[in-house]
């Protein structure tokens, strides 16, 4: 068994695992109805708290990301579901309302923008719905959503909004309680730098009352199901126990760092890479740029536009062949883009070295010298 040294691993998902914390998985089973299990489940929890920024408990779901998402849906009280889509993600949500028989308007968004509250309000205004699904950090594109904003004109228009951070929480600030926030989600291996496996979700008191009236929310993915076990500090069902683990050796080492000097450590990288892509395009002599716009930019994940002529699965071998993961462009945004995934554990000095690969990378598919 071999492990991949810490700090060479970029992609936007799965992020970067440190070794103490995949060590921290080799613990023994415990019986997930007993006392042992319901004060680690209580600990877990506190710990998410911090993180979500919330006194509402928090789901901790044996599935990935999307999981969640569809729990949302199916949580959402009868009516139709206005799905903002501005990525690969956010069609994912749309289309997960619709097979789950909702009525579903798409407000379509240029892929690589956030959401414009503008036309948000103006979609609300003119139909009723029950629901708005959103993303925070579009990780196909790397653009930022003020997802404050859409929540709050939700609530104007009597709608709840659903909330997908997969890659914002943990690394970009969420207030879930301070922002009213009725349902959010998140995925342990993107920003909180966890094996993939489980998601993390918080919902209002107010949404889950709501979704007692729901008729439709199955039985895995039952969120009365979830509020009602996490109350008795368990699961529903049989939890992922070595992953309940990996996140009981992670979240000490969130805590110690903080919160906000997390969020603030992913804003740096963020500079950093956009710095970086800016000097890079003058050492290459070719356009490269981060395709958000200023002031809509995930402090996750970048996409970046690349030169015609070079493709983005060229860029991912240059830096493979240096020692580092990067990940391909995205859905329809394959090939002309590639992505770096600056979340997590990842600091200032670790991306360095991933930024030096990629470079050199894109100056030997330039012809020109690098660095
Ligand atoms: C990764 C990701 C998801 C899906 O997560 P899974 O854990 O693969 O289900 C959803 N939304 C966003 C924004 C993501 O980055």
């Amino acid at each position: 068994m071999t492990l991949r040294p810490f700090g060479h691993f970029f992609l936007p998902g799965p992020t970067d695992v440190r070794p103490e914390v995949l060590q921290g998985m080799v613990r023994g089973m415990l019986p997930h109805r007993g006392a042992e299990f319901e004060a680690l489940f209580a600990r877990l929890v506190a710990g998410l708290q911090g993180v979500f920024r919330t006194s509402r408990p928090v789901f901790i779901s044996s599935s990935s990301a999307t999981g969640l998402m569809e729990a949302a849906v199916r949580a959402t009280p009868p009516g139709r579901v206005l799905s903002v889509v501005n990525g690969a993600f956010s069609e994912r949500f749309a289309r997960i309302a619709r097979a789950c028989g909702r009525e579903t308007e798409v407000l379509e968004v240029e892929w690589g923008r956030g959401a414009d509250p503008a036309r948000v309000r103006e979609a609300l205004r003119a139909h009723r719905f029950a629901a708005v699904t959103v993303v925070h950090s579009e990780s196909s594109t790397g653009a930022l959503t003020d997802v404050r904003t859409i929540s709050d004109l939700a609530h104007e228009a009597g709608a709840a909004c659903l909330v997908d951070s997969v890659t914002g929480i943990g690394a970009t600030p969420v207030e879930t309680d301070a922002w009213g926030l009725d349902f959010v989600l998140t995925g342990s291996q993107k920003a909180l730098a966890l094996p993939p496996g489980l998601a993390f979700g918080v919902a209002s008191a107010a949404f889950i009352a709501s979704a007692t009236r729901g008729e439709q929310r199955g039985v895995y993915f039952d969120l009365v199901e979830f509020e009602e076990y996490a109350r008795r500090n368990q699961t529903p069902n049989t939890p992922a126990l070595p992953l309940l683990y990996a996140l009981d050796a992670q979240l000490p080492r969130i805590a110690a760092e903080g919160v906000e000097a997390r969020w603030a450590r992913h804003a740096a990288m963020a500079a950093r890479m956009h710095a970086w892509v800016a000097e890079t395009a003058t050492v290459i002599g070719a356009p490269l740029a981060i395709l958000a716009p200023a002031g809509e930019r995930s402090h996750t994940v970048s996409a970046v536009r690349l030169p015609e002529g070079i493709a983005g699965d060229a860029v991912v071998r240059g830096a493979a062949a240096r020692g580092y993961v990067i990940g391909d462009g995205y859905g329809r945004l394959k090939g002309s883009t590639f992505r770096v995934g600056h979340m997590g554990d990842h600091t200032l000095e670790t991306l360095e070295g991933c930024l030096a690969a990629c470079g050199e990378a894109l100056a030997e598919l330039r012809g020109v010298s690098g660095r």
